[in-house]
């Protein structure tokens, strides 16, 4: 591990000055990615800057009806909340596909939204990556991409993005708030939040440098019958091959975003309108403009295949 500096921060505001004033410093809360990622030195931050103090661990209700969910909140501790699990039971399941206890125990909101991908070749540091070292190339383009995107992708990059939880915030219109070196606030909205890799993949998200999150806010419940369908290669401690996020009226209407299949949280507006008409047309509308590997070409009737399932016990519950 690379040798670096450390300090806890007081304020959120100090916190973000703190990153912003330093090249190459990063803020540190849970730390289950970043640590194991300095390890092997893909990531080599000069200093640290530790948020753990700042008192954003609490879930509270919202004038609009909905709730907001402090950036230190643990994973468990948001997917066992009593108004999560009865009124945002998406998210709830999406939480628990996730990880281990022990991680969902000291993982938090915000580190989970900042979580690096998990594409074999970004690990490697003997191999090119654009997303580790830009301008290196990308050695998952030719090589083994089961795990890897079948849309969105450049050819820079064909990452995916790993989080669950990511996934169900997107089908919940989460927006993700935020304070500056300056001490000014912005929200930014979930779909708005994580990049596509295009020619700049090594920048995940449209967070600014220094920019640090305070909380993620729900809008009011939507009600529906909520689901959150994970398929991967385990039963357990996996990523997704692909993963379902739906909200299902007794209509037929409803909302879904997929994980598992791009560089962020995937969701099309045109897609949700096709909800009535089932998971072919749903599917067709998701995945226009695809371009999966030989190796990953799968995902896409898989997902489909997911959502009738997901539509299919909507339908009879
Ligand atoms: Fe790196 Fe992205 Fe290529 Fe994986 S797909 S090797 S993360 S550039």
């Amino acid at each position: 591990m690379k040798a670096f500096t450390y300090q806890r921060a007081k304020d959120p505001t100090q916190a973000a000055r703190a990153v912003a004033e330093r090249p190459g410093a990063k803020f540190l809360a849970g730390g289950t990615n970043l640590l194991d990622l300095m390890k092997i030195e893909v990531e080599t931050p000069v200093h640290l800057v530790d948020v753990q103090d700042l008192k954003l661990d609490k879930i509270e209700p919202t004038d609009a009806g909905g709730l907001r969910i402090g950036a230190l909140v643990t994973n468990t501790d948001l997917a066992t909340d009593a108004r999560i699990r009865r009124d945002y039971g998406v998210l709830s399941r999406a939480i628990v596909a996730g990880a281990s206890g022990q991680l969902r125990n000291k993982a938090t909101t915000a580190g989970n939204l900042l979580q690096r991908t998990r594409c074999p070749y970004f690990y490697d540091t003997n191999l090119p990556c654009n997303k580790r070292r830009p301008g290196s190339g990308c050695a998952a383009i030719g090589g083994v991409s089961r795990q890897l995107a079948v849309i969105g992708s450049s050819e820079h990059c064909i990452a995916t993005n790993p989080s669950d939880m990511a996934v169900a915030m997107r089908v919940l219109d989460a927006e993700v708030e935020t304070v500056d070196a300056r001490g000014a606030p912005r929200s930014i909205p979930i779909a708005e939040f994580h990049r596509l890799p295009g020619d700049t993949p090594h920048i995940d998200t449209n967070l600014r440098f220094g920019e640090l999150i305070t909380a993620v806010t729900l809008p009011k419940p939507i009600g529906g019958h909520q689901f959150y369908e994970k398929v991967r290669d385990r039963a357990s401690y996996a990523f997704a091959l692909v993963s379902v996020a739906a909200v299902v009226e007794k209509d037929g209407t409803g909302r879904v975003a997929l994980g598992g299949v791009a560089h962020k949280p995937w969701r099309v507006e045109a897609a949700d309108a096709a909800m009535p008409q089932g998971a072919s047309a749903v599917a067709a509308r998701l995945f226009a403009g695809a371009d999966p590997t030989p190796d990953n070409a799968f995902k896409v009737p898989l997902a489909e295949r997911t959502l009738a399932a997901v539509i299919n016990q909507a339908s009879s519950t």
